[in-house]
């Protein structure tokens, strides 16, 4: 049995603070602080140093169970994967391998998202494969890819924060979402920075800012147009920089100069002088950053929204410049790293395109079949989880749980009843398991090693630092047996590392390249930033290419090398206020709450401090309402309807609602939110739907 402090990381969110882990005689596991790893040196919130708790046997599953007479009843492990095999095999059978669905999630290390795409692609043969990553930052990795060639979160080490003249950040809440992070912005400003925070909201974050700019939500393309029209107007574009290193100047100039100050202070509610001095903090400094996160990006024209604030970093001459450039702050553990290899509906490992018939053939020869036999592109998530009990009728799900996290909850609920087959691994029976036919208990991030990436692009390896529950199995074990079940029975390891070694073979090349890292020197090295490429022998980088903490410093990942401006107009949201639905809401998180709460709801010292769901409401908008604080509330949309108490508040804008989405039931957020997509990254329009009030009374 393992007994000494294993230094790994965070199973949370996507700073993925280090750790130690350690076994307690008694039984249960410490998590103690790890100062040697630079993005948190030591500090962790309550999410992190609580997480262990979620290991224990009372609060997860241990032993598979399978449907009968309607209910789940326990059963063996091979009774419940021929099952799932056997439902699997002959739903093919019917209907063809596309009526099989894969849902994967971004918690999922490297190594499963890996197998987790090839098994879609290898054994069931179909197309219809995405994850819950699309829900998280798709527009922004559109956007990246639009205009710099390549997507990764950051392009530079959050250590280059502090050291910056000025960040805009915009939709993000740090301090509740990561709170280690803040600290690199506090340093910012301590070292004489500033710091810009566009939120509807004045959050945690939002104190902390020089400037706050609280745009009704889904207006921020409108605003970062106005900004750049401003530094345009105020003759403070880099035009050496824009002649030199970018092209599309002229059509998205042209666009800007469409959107004046004062038609944008109607659209976004800030005031023209808010924008001019927010154009002049970000300008006057050498060197400034725009970071986006889940605001700009989960909107109908998230990618647009994104492109535009892309578009004034260009202007301005700050991406790929030592302490400037735009970022994207990837939220789930391993949303970065889950992007990358292949569980994306139209994308195969090493960031590679699924429809490029040079990466085809190269994956292929890697996975030693016929490039011709991988299927195409497939649905995006929220057009597969719609497509479930229709054209998609069996449905295999690991590590997500959509019935609180989806659009449309409740639509995506009945759609997954709907299904002939429904098979869900995860570690703890979530509201989407209790929904299934099979479900498997999966061994957890202590419980096994594997790798994630950062919102860095960082690499690093998760250690295994206990043993697992008997009963427990990885996923890479399920991928394995069901593999074989189905006739495959190579090329489904159940190793870790040794699936990271076929990974490293099939990303060599691509745009996110493995090659050169391997588990010891990810152990020895802290972590390594990707592209890391294999160097042939005898080459100057033989013996270890030193990865690259920085991109776009001397060239971007486009063919001329330059970065892409995009002409970008304002446009309003899918659902906007009307007589009916006089308001807006937009959903986001609470600091002891992660993602759909699955597994920190299950933690007593989260619960205690975010006992369930509230609707925010400005005392204005609570007067009329007649609403006093803690009155029940219903928010109601053209999808539904949730309960929550309300929460008064001057932090809101009087003309919006907000709510978190972690929690199941009557107060489920999401029954609420838009699926309208983004034409471009897919992503559903979480931040900003049409509603109204209703006050039921005090509780
Ligand atoms: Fe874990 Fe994120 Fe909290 Fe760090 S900030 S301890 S990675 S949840």
């Amino acid at each position: 049995m393992e007994s000494a402090a294993t230094p790994t990381h965070c199973p949370y969110c996507a700073l993925q603070c280090g750790m130690n882990l350690t076994p307690l005689p008694q039984g249960g596991v410490e998590v103690t602080e790890r100062a040697d790893f630079p993005v948190n040196r030591g500090a962790l919130c309550g999410k992190g140093r609580t997480a262990a708790q979620v290991l224990s046997p009372e609060v997860r599953l241990t032993v598979p169970l399978v449907r009968e007479g309607g209910r789940l009843v326990e059963a063996g492990w091979p009774e419940a994967l021929d099952r799932i095999a056997g439902r699997l095999g002959a739903v093919r059978e019917r209907y063809g391998p596309d009526a099989l669905g894969v849902f994967g999630g971004g918690g999922l290390t490297n190594e499963k998202a890996y197998a987790l795409g090839k098994f879609a692609r290898v054994v069931l043969g179909t197309s219809q494969i995405d994850y819950n990553g699309r829900f998280c930052m798709s527009s922004a990795a559109a956007a990246g890819t639009k205009a710099f060639g390549l997507d990764r979160g950051l392009p530079f080490p959050l250590e280059d924060v502090p050291r910056t003249g000025c960040v805009i950040l915009v939709g993000s809440n740090l301090a509740e979402t990561m709170p280690p992070s803040l600290r690199f912005f506090t340093e910012l400003r301590e070292n004489g920075g500033t710091l810009i925070v566009v939120d509807p909201r004045r959050t945690r974050t939002a104190e902390q800012a020089d400037l706050h700019l609280a745009p009704r939500p889904g207006t921020d393309l409108a605003l970062a147009l106005g900004l750049l029209h401003l530094v345009v107007a105020e003759g403070r574009t880099d035009e050496e920089y824009i002649r030199e290193r970018t092209t599309g100047w002229e059509e998205a100039r042209a666009a800007a100069m469409a959107h004046w100050p004062e038609y944008v202070e109607r659209i976004t509610g800030v005031s023209v002088p808010e924008l001019r001095e927010a154009v002049r903090m970000f300008c006057e400094p050498e060197a400034a950053m725009v970071l986006t996160a889940r605001g700009p990006e989960q909107q109908s024209k998230g990618t647009d929204t994104v492109g535009a604030w892309i578009n004034l970093c260009l202007a301005t001459g700050r991406a790929g410049r030592p302490l400037s450039g735009y970022g994207c702050l990837t939220g789930q553990g391993n949303g970065q790293g889950g992007r990358e290899h292949g569980q994306k509906a139209d994308q195969l490992p090493g960031y590679r395109k699924l429809d490029d018939p040079e990466a085809r053939r190269h994956v292929a020869g890697v996975w030693g079949v016929d490039p011709d036999s991988l299927p195409g592109p497939g649905r995006s998530a929220y057009e597969l989880l719609d497509a479930l009990g229709t054209d998609v009728r069996a449905l295999l799900l690991m590590g997500s749980n959509p019935v609180v996290s989806a659009p449309r909850a409740a639509h995506v609920e009945e759609r997954l009843r709907s299904l002939d087959f429904l098979a869900v691994a995860d570690v703890v029976l979530s509201e989407t398991a209790r929904l299934a036919d099979v479900v498997l208990p999966v061994t957890q991030w202590a419980e096994e090693t594997g790798t994630t990436t950062s919102l860095e692009g960082r690499v690093l390896l998760r250690r295994r630092a206990v043993a697992p529950p008997p009963g427990v199995r990885s996923d890479l074990y399920v991928l394995h047996e069901l593999a074989d079940r189905l006739g495959v029975e190579k090329g489904f390891p159940t190793d870790p590392e040794e699936v990271f070694g076929e990974l490293r073979r099939a990303s060599a090349g691509g745009p996110a390249d493995y090659s050169g890292l391997t588990y010891g020197r990810l152990a020895r090295e802290n972590g390594v930033f990707w592209p890391c490429p294999e160097e042939p022998e005898g080459s100057p980088g033989a013996g270890g290419h030193p990865g690259t903490p920085r991109l776009f410093l001397d060239r971007f990942a486009t063919d001329d090398g330059r970065a892409r401006f995009v002409a970008v107009a304002h446009r309003e949201s899918a659902e906007e206020p009307d007589a009916e639905y006089p308001l807006l809401l937009t959903t986001g998180r609470v600091v002891a709450q992660y993602q759909s709460g699955a597994q920190t709801r299950r933690v007593a010292e989260l619960n205690a401090a975010a006992p369930g769901p509230f609707v925010e409401l400005h005392p204005r908008l609570a007067a009329r309402l007649g609403a006093a604080d803690g009155d029940p509330v219903a928010v109601v949309s053209r999808r539904g309807r949730a309960v929550a108490p309300a929460r008064i508040t001057g932090a809101i804008r009087a003309d919006t609602v907000f709510m978190p989405f972690h929690w199941p039931g009557e107060g489920r957020a999401n029954t609420l939110t838009n699926p309208a997509l983004d034409p471009t990254s897919r992503m559903p329009e979480f931040k900003s739907c049409a509603v109204r009030v209703e006050v039921l009374g005090p509780a």
